[in-house]
């Protein structure tokens, strides 16, 4: 399959990882929208939220512990998911955006 962020879990395209779990893989936004941008993905391809099934945990675990590892846990971060056209999801395969390292703005566009 023709998917860049399956080819990115696989290792098949080169990428800055910051952690990779079992199911979850988790790299820094190649355009980073703040000071840390990091895409948190699970490695099978699932398209969007509504064929999500029960990697959910893992994923949320990942983001909290990337957190860590950028040292946003306690200054704070966002955690946003596109999904579907309407959002501008621009890449068909699951993936929660983590956002920090400065003051954000809300609402989002
Ligand atoms: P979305 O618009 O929610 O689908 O987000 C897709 C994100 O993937 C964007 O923030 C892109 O900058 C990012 N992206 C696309 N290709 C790569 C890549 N090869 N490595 C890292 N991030 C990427
Ligand atoms: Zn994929």
């Amino acid at each position: 399959m023709n998917c860049i962020f399956c080819k990115i879990a696989k290792k098949e395209l080169k990428s800055s990882v910051v952690l990779e779990t079992e199911n979850v893989f988790a790299f820094d936004d190649i355009n980073p929208q703040a000071p840390v941008h990091v895409v948190v993905i699970p490695k099978a391809h699932i398209l969007d939220i509504t064929k999500l099934g029960p990697v959910l945990p893992e994923i949320f675990d990942v983001i909290a512990k990337v957190s860590a590892i950028k040292k946003i846990k306690s200054s704070g971060f966002r955690v946003v998911m596109n999904n579907g056209p309407d959002s501008g999801q621009a890449v068909p395969h699951l993936h929660f955006h983590v956002l920090g390292g400065r003051k954000l703005d809300w609402p989002p566009g």
